[in-house]
C-alpha cells in the first residue's frame, strides 16, 4: 500500500517515563476512517517499542527515531531494521537535526542510512533543514540540495515509494519560532521541485515548533503534505487536536 495523503508525525524525542507514554496512548482517539488518506505516526523511544504495541490505538502508526542501515554487526547501541520492526516500528525518522548536531550524522551517512532502510518495507522520514546562520547568509537552497541530493542520485523508484521528507529549519525545532508562511510556502516549493527534477513526487512535512494554534494555516499550504511535531505530539490532548486538523485538511474529517 502507498503512503498516505497526508501525514501527522509525531517525535517524541527523550522525553516521558514508559507510564506516562501508556497513559498518553490510551488517551489517545485516532480516527480509523480515512486512515488510508491520513496517517497518523508517533516516533518514540526504541525501548518503548514493543510495550506500547501492545497498547497501541488502532490507526496510530509508531516508529523509531533514528536506525542503523546493517542488519547485524559491531555497531554497540544501534538498532537494524530487523530489530525495529521486532519490536513494533513500522518507520523510522532518519537525519533529524538533533542526530546531525549531537550524534555526528552527516548528509552521507543520513543518506547511506536511508537507501539502506529504504530496501526494507519502512518508509522513511528524511530530515533535512537549515541552521539560522545558514538562512541569514542566504545558503538555504544550497543547504538543502546538498542534503538531498546524494540521496535521490541514489534512489530507486521502488525506494522512492516508501520516502517521506521533512523540512524542519533547525532554528524553529522546539524554539517555538514558527517559520512564516511565506517561507513555508516557498522552501516547500523549491524541495517539491527539486524532486521533481529527479521524477519524484513524495510528501514533504513541515515541523518546527507546530501547534494545534497554527498547524491549521500550515497544513493548508499546497506544498505541505503534513507535519512532523516534537513538543506538542508529547500531550494526547494537543496531539488529537493536531491530528483532528489533518483529517479536516485531508478532507476526511
Ligand atoms: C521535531 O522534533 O522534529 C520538532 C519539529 O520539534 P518541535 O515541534 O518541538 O519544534
Amino acid at each position: 500500500m502507498g503512503l498516505p495523503r497526508f501525514i501527522v508525525a509525531g517525535n517524541w524525542k527523550m522525553n516521558l517515563s514508559l507510564s506516562e507514554a501508556q497513559t498518553m496512548l490510551s488517551a489517545l482517539q485516532v480516527p480509523t476512517a480515512g486512515s488510508n488518506d491520513v496517517g497518523v505516526w508517533l516516533a518514540v523511544p526504541a525501548p518503548y517499542l514493543h510495550p506500547l504495541s501492545q497498547c497501541c490505538p488502532e490507526g496510530l502508526t509508531l516508529g523509531a527515531q533514528h536506525a542503523h542501515g546493517a542488519e547485524a554487526g559491531a555497531f554497540t547501541g544501534e538498532h537494524s531494521y530487523t530489530m525495529l520492526h521486532d519490536a513494533g516500528a513500522s518507520f523510522t525518522l532518519i537525519g533529524h537535526s538533533e542526530r546531525r548536531q549531537f550524534f555526528g550524522e552527516t548528509n552521507e551517512s543520513a543518506t547511506e542510512r536511508c537507501l539502506a532502510l529504504l530496501s526494507h518495507p519502512f518508509p522513511v522520514v528524511f530530515c533535512i533543514g537549515e541552521s539560522l546562520e545558514e538562512r541569514e547568509a542566504g545558503t538555504t537552497e544550497a543547504v538543502l540540495r546538498a542534503q538531498l541530493l546524494p540521496l535521490l542520485k541514489a534512489l530507486s523508484s521502488e525506494q522512492a515509494a516508501s520516502l517521506v521528507v521533512a523540512y524542519e529549519p533547525v532554528w524553529a525545532i522546539g524554539t517555538g519560532k514558527v517559520a512564516s508562511l511565506e517561507q513555508i510556502e516557498e522552501t516547500h516549493a523549491m524541495i517539491k521541485k527539486l524532486l521533481q527534477s529527479h521524477s519524484f513526487d513524495l510528501p514533504v512535512l513541515y515541523g518546527g515548533s507546530v501547534k494545534p494554534d497554527n498547524f491549521a494555516t500550515i497544513a493548508a499550504l499546497d506544498a505541505v503534505d503534513g507535519g512532523l511535531i516534537g513538543g506538542a505530539s508529547l500531550k494526547a490532548e494537543s496531539f488529537q487536536e493536531l491530528i483532528a486538523i489533518g483529517f479536516e485538511q485531508a478532507g476526511v474529517a
